[in-house]
């Protein structure tokens, strides 16, 4: 695989000085016109724009898509001018729709005579390009500039956001324009704008991939395997606190204060609970033994609602638990 740095950490040299960009206008009123899940959304955003704006100015729809394959960005002003460009193989969605909205900016750069009302349907690209977060994205910078350009050509841009998949033809046709070029084989090698971030992303998922099946794969370690069953379980262990690690590392491989182990290594005449005169090993401390009961009903109370079965292996597996687990064991003050 090939993974291409985005230049976003290495300042470029900006053309137009940043302290003289005003803020791009982007319109979020449509959010509060839309109930959820309430039909008719198409209608009510071409009346909010047909009772809001003039009916001269260039309606150009953006959307973004990522697949299996890859991620793309596109813009469609009608049936003979749209453009689709990918935005890496690897990149996220908000980049596909930072992509998208810069292609339309680019064309208009390039092509408008007119007014431009850019339609888009991602609320944290708006948000973004409306804050001028320059840091969170290399593509804010540039959109941010390009509708500058636009400015000192005296055409005006407004951003207007509108729902995804709600049957506006424009915003379809988008949409089908970014899925169609994200799914293109051609472009799987192709990562022109991947952020740190991403890279980072990427890296991650690769080496845990690789230790994972290492892991798994080889023979040592079978009681530890027992209650961390892959490598991402290990990781959330080692994200813990010291203690909260320690606690749970011995619960899970039996090697702790309770009398079962103890016996074993010499350290106490009788392996059984003083207070039930039972086996005293994880399973009866954690589950059984009488003393505790009271400090039990939160792991209960926790596993029902999780809907999972109050087990032990499932008590010392399942990382949703493991600080309920450390918690119960806390509250006991047993010697673990
Ligand atoms: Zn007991």
């Amino acid at each position: 695989m090939k993974l291409t740095l985005c230049q976003d950490h290495i300042p470029t040299p900006t053309p137009i000085c940043a302290w003289n960009v005003k803020k791009a206008f982007v319109d979020m009123n449509i959010t509060k016109l839309l109930v959820k899940g309430q039909p008719g959304a198409a209608t009510i955003v071409y009346e909010y724009i047909k009772g809001t704006y003039d009916e001269g100015l260039l309606k150009i729809f953006t959307d973004g898509a990522k697949s299996q394959a890859g991620a793309a960005g596109a813009f469609y002003i009608s049936k003979s001018i749209y453009g689709a460009k990918s935005s890496g193989k690897n990149s996220s969605s908000f980049t596909a729709e930072l992509v998208g909205i810069q292609l339309a900016i680019d064309w208009a750069n390039g092509n408008a005579h007119q007014d431009i009302l850019l339609l888009v349907d991602c609320l944290s690209a708006l948000q973004a390009i409306q804050e001028m977060e320059l840091k969170s994205h290399h593509l804010i910078g540039k959109i941010v500039q390009g509708i500058h350009a636009l400015k000192g050509r005296g055409i005006g841009v407004v951003l207007v956001w509108i729902p995804g998949h709600s049957g506006i033809h424009g915003n379809e046709k988008a949409d089908l324009l970014a899925k169609t070029e994200a799914d293109s084989p051609a472009l799987q090698d192709d990562e022109p704008s991947l952020t740190s971030k991403e890279i980072i992303k990427i890296i991650r998922t690769h080496v845990y991939e690789e230790w994972n099946s290492r892991f798994t794969g080889s023979e040592t370690a079978e009681h530890f395997k027992k209650f961390v069953p892959d490598v991402y379980s290990a990781v959330s262990l080692f994200e813990m606190p010291k203690k909260s690690q320690s606690i749970l590392f011995r619960l899970q491989t039996g090697h702790c204060g309770l009398r079962a182990h103890l016996n074993r290594i010499g350290l106490s005449d009788s392996p059984n609970c003083e207070w039930c005169n039972e086996l005293e090993d994880v399973s009866h401390y954690v589950m059984h033994c009488r003393k505790y009961r009271r400090q039990r009903k939160a792991l209960i109370n926790k596993c029902s609602h999780l809907k999972v079965p109050m087990k032990l292996e499932v008590l010392l597996t399942d990382v949703r638990l493991f600080k309920d687990v450390i918690d119960f064991t806390l509250s006991t003050n047993a010697v673990i």
